[in-house]
């Protein structure tokens, strides 16, 4: 198990903009970090240049407390798995597996040892002699996975893994992913655009955005503890409602107010004086804006009335689109009990309940968060 840091590491292709910025970054032994952003955001520069595949314009990058920032890939001993798999197509599963190996001379006896090892972990002891071709988008990535453990690598470098995969296989993948990583503890960076993906795999995710990062954190804090406006609206399916409201001191009590919108704030988020008569941003999670039938024992839930856009029935719960004034948003209601003709309850009024302890607020003018729950 392997640590890995990234100091100060700035990456520029051409004299405009660095793609990577003043990366600061320090990956603990066995921990599986993942790499989150929207494409172009230097994801995969990172990765690259962890890899040893590409150069830093500046800043240096340490494995285990070894310099390596100059160091060729080879002499880094990490292994990447790529999105497209990169496999050779005239070899079998076997000679793709073994490739690295033999090319570094390892003794016949020991390869073997290592690919029926591998091919156990991986169930992929009957296809051994089979060619790429020959297998599906699943078994070819567990391939690419071999050919990366049968190294024993001191870190597992992921660009995208699993993006060529359908929906379904690559929700096994995950979970093969990480009983795999359970197993073998292997140092892993993860790159993905998927926030899914990064949610379900990593350990901590570090969200990027134009070459920045905006937040590094453990999922649930990520998640639930946003540090900026672009963070809160990057993770979540739909992701976090974001209101413009104006904070009011009205009656011993602060509200947020907007067309259509008042809402007391609870008493233990009453810090906040200083945005008295200004403009912030409210945001609440979709499933954090639910029908008044919902009750939920902590909850400070107000009442708000909105209008119905469109309805997504979810099976287990049902998605409405729906808007105050002229802000939109998403809530997560329960499945009635009865089939429901979506189109009904287009343009018609609904209370919903604001779930105030689940609440956040935003600097308008920095986005940065005011109030996290
Ligand atoms: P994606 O998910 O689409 O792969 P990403 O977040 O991984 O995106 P990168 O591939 O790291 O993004 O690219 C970051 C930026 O650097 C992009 O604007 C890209 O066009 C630019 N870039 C990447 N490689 C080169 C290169 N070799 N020469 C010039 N610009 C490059």
């Amino acid at each position: 198990m392997s640590h890995i840091v990234l100091e100060g590491v700035t990456k520029s292709f051409t004299t405009d903009q660095p793609v990577v910025k003043d990366l600061d970054l320090k990956i603990d032994p066995g921990e599986f970090v993942v790499l989150l952003g929207p494409s172009g955001c230097g994801k995969t520069t990172t990765l690259r240049i962890i890899a040893g595949l590409e150069k830093v314009t500046s800043g240096q990058v340490y494995i285990d407390d070894r310099p390596v920032t100059n160091l060729a890939p080879r002499h880094r001993d990490v292994a990447m798995v790529f999105q497209n798999y990169a496999l050779y197509p005239h070899l079998n599963v076997y000679d793709n597996i073994t490739f690295g190996l033999k090319a570094r001379k390892f003794p016949k006896k020991e390869i073997r040892k290592r690919v029926v090892t591998t091919a156990q972990i991986l169930g992929l002891e009957s296809y051994l002699n089979r060619k790429p071709k020959h297998l599906s988008g699943g078994e070819r990535q567990r391939v690419a996975l071999g050919r990366a453990m049968v190294r024993n690598p001191k870190a597992f470098l992921m660009d995208e893994p699993l993006s060529n995969l359908d929906a379904k296989l690559r929700l096994q993948m995950r979970i093969e992913l990480l009983k795999l990583h359970q197993e073998l503890q292997v140092t892993t960076i993860y790159v993905t655009h998927d926030q899914i993906e990064a949610l379900t795999l990593g350990e901590r995710l570090v969200v990027m955005k134009d070459g920045v990062v905006q937040q590094i954190g453990d999922p649930f804090t990520i998640y639930n503890r946003p540090a900026n406006m672009y963070v809160a609206s990057f993770i979540g399916s739909p992701p976090m409602n974001l209101f413009d409201v104006k904070v009011v001191s009205y009656d011993g009590g602060l509200y947020l107010k907007a067309d259509g919108i008042s809402l007391k704030v609870p008493k233990s988020m009453c810090h906040i004086e200083q945005y008295v008569n200004r403009s912030v941003v409210l945001g609440l999670r979709p499933e954090d804006i639910t029908d008044k039938e919902t009750v939920r024992p902590t909850s400070t839930g107000i009442l708000t009335t909105a209008t119905v856009r469109v309805v997504e029935p979810m099976g287990s719960h049902e998605l409405l689109y729906a808007s105050i004034g002229k802000q939109d948003f998403a809530a997560s209601i329960s499945a009635g009990t009865e089939p429901f003709n979506r189109y009904n309850m287009a343009g018609q009024k609904i209370d919903l309940l604001f779930h105030l302890e689940k609440l956040h607020l935003f600097d308008r003018k920095t986005e940065l968060a005011i109030i996290n729950p």
